[in-house]
């Protein structure tokens, strides 16, 4: 390709809804590395679906069901969208929750019906020193099928599992072919659990899964590549993703995202899919070459 200028280069970006913040987030994108994407929002819709919903006791599982979605109404989740969705639509009622708890990157708790309910991954049930282990099996075939499985504790035992799957975006496979030929490596870094991450990742060719994920966890991936010499671009659209935006060499975040994902960014993709990405290293390449 022919050198082109950097103000030719945020054009063409901008035409194909890449933005690029300056000359700078645009020369560091030439000389990256490895790449790390959130999975939910990133490589996936971000708009999961209910797909089961288990009793693990005397409920029903319309019953169980209930119990979650009226904990959700009060988190602003993928996930609690997915699940008030789903029992919204087997046409079920939902009381109102009380003493409303989030725990980020585990899940939520609080009260219904004057029962303590509890809904979340493994790490939230240890929160709660209740043991899971005769349903991991269970849980394990579910997310060995990419879905995100979550348990339901009631007055602190465990009562049932509800699950949910985010199916991945169109765009995203062959965007990561291109990445892998521009010469880059994929690392994905989500909050999932490392079998429904394997799951998603297995497909897709990503290079490295890190899951189980804490938010504060993505900025030290990100700052221990950046220490071992490694030049890198983080993608996100997440609240959560900010920081680890902010430590990248170049921050991508998905126009699609929070205010404070795009904030944090070099570089922003109104699309809100990977092929921007795949569009920002070829601008960047084509413009370095002239800057040198
Ligand atoms: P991600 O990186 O995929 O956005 P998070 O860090 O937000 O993930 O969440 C990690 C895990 O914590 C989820 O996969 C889920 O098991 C649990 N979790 C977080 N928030 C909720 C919620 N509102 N309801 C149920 N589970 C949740
Ligand atoms: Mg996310």
């Amino acid at each position: 390709a022919t050198p082109i200028s950097i103000t030719t280069a945020a054009g063409r970006g901008a035409q194909a809804g890449v933005l690029i913040k300056d000359a700078e987030a645009l020369e560091r994108m030439a000389r990256v590395d490895t790449v790390i994407v959130d999975k939910t929002g990133t490589l996936t819709l971000g708009k999961p679906e209910l797909t089961n919903a288990v009793s693990l006791s005397n409920l029903t599982s319309d019953d169980v069901l209930t119990f979650a979605a009226a904990l959700e109404l009060g988190s602003e989740h993928p996930l609690a969208e997915a699940i008030v969705e789903g029992a919204r639509e087997r046409g079920l009622t939902l009381p109102k929750a009380l003493n409303f708890e989030a725990v980020t990157g585990k899940g939520v708790k609080g009260s219904v019906e004057g029962q303590q309910v509890a809904l979340g991954n493994t790490a939230m049930m240890e929160l709660l020193s209740i043991d899971t282990s005769k349903v991991e099996a269970d849980m394990n075939t579910l997310r060995s099928e990419g879905k995100t499985a979550m348990f339901v504790a009631l007055e602190g035992e465990l009562a049932g599992v509800v699950a949910v799957t985010d199916p991945i975006k169109p765009t995203t496979s062959d965007a990561i072919r291109d990445l892998h030929s521009l010469g880059l490596r994929i690392i994905m870094a989500t909050g999932d659990n490392l079998r429904t991450a394997q799951a998603v990742a297995k497909d897709l060719g990503i290079d490295e899964v890190r899951a189980d994920v804490l938010p504060e966890d993505k900025k030290a991936l990100v700052d221990e590549l950046r220490a071992t010499g490694h030049k890198v671009a983080m993608a996100g659209d997440g609240v959560n993703d900010a920081p680890a935006l902010a430590s990248a060499d170049v921050g991508i975040a998905m126009g699609t995202g929070a205010d404070v994902a795009v904030e944090s960014a070099g570089i922003t993709l109104l699309g809100g899919d990977l092929v921007g990405i795949v569009r920002a290293r070829k601008l960047a390449k084509a413009t370095l070459r002239n800057i040198k």
